[in-house]
């Protein structure tokens, strides 16, 4: 007999984006003057993403994905200020040989992929600079939301979609909503503080964040440093617009007070 899988209810991520959102509210509040903000917003992020992650993937079929997989590592990776400013900041700390490789490599992903947008970076299929020649992410603790939110329930229709062969992949749907969930409360909470909140393509803002180390303190007062690789795909002011609905929406426990 076919298993049937509960999925979430739409109150079920309303009431979890409403509590990221204020548990991310704080962590700014708390840090907004420290330079260890962003490490502590995103050891909140990731930790809390893995955890509820687990515990929907019980409930959820499989994912094919594995260590040494890294078919899906070519298309184009955004994330936000503080993840971009905290990768900055692991390869800073690596050995200075191995930043330096690592700069190199991602300054030649950005000059053969900049402006090309998210269709055209899977036609080129350039793989991403972080990857090692085992397959492996080198910058794997500290990668963006938006490569833990990709999965995969099928190996050889990742392998058959990077040859062209097909278009369509059957993604983790619990990946993807957690990923979206978590990062939207994450830039709802930076936009309430004021702070720069938009998404912006990885290899491009890593360019402009390791070029100058004072770049965290200028976004920490309010800066937009990375304006030039911002993605936007879907308008700010409509995400924003959702960020007050989704704020302002009241879910039945709510609604109960509990
Ligand atoms: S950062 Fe890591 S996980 Fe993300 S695309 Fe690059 S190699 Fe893959």
């Amino acid at each position: 007999m076919r298993r049937r899988h509960r999925t979430m209810s739409h109150a079920d991520n309303l009431s979890y984006f409403r509590s990221r959102q204020a548990a991310f509210v704080s962590i700014v509040a708390e840090w907004r003057d420290r330079p260890g903000m962003n490490r502590a917003l995103l050891d909140d992020a990731f930790s809390d993403f893995e955890d509820v992650l687990a515990e929907r993937l019980k409930r959820a079929q499989r994912v094919a994905c594995d260590r040494g997989c890294a078919t899906c590592c070519t298309i184009r990776v955004t994330a936000t200020a503080p993840e971009v400013l905290n990768i900055a900041a692991h390869l800073r700390e690596a050995d200075p040989e191995v930043c330096g490789r690592l700069v190199w490599r991602i300054a030649e992903a950005d000059f053969e992929t900049r402006d090309a947008d998210e269709s055209g970076r899977v036609a080129l299929r350039r793989a991403c600079p972080f990857i090692d020649d085992d397959g492996a992410c080198v910058i794997y603790p500290v990668r963006p939301l938006a490569c833990r939110g990709h999965a995969s329930h099928d190996r050889q229709a990742c392998d058959r979609a990077a040859c062209g062969e097909i278009a369509a992949i059957p993604y983790s749907i619990e990946h993807r909503t957690v990923r979206s969930l978590v990062q939207n409360a994450l830039q709802s909470a930076l936009r309430d503080h004021g702070l720069p909140w938009a998404s912006y393509e990885l290899n491009h803002a890593l360019m402009l964040a390791l070029a100058d180390p004072e770049l965290e303190q200028a976004w920490r007062q309010g800066l937009d440093v990375f304006a030039d690789a911002q993605v936007d795909d879907v308008s700010p002011a409509e995400m924003a617009s959702a960020f007050d609905m989704l704020k302002r929406a009241r879910t039945a426990s709510c609604d109960s007070g509990q």
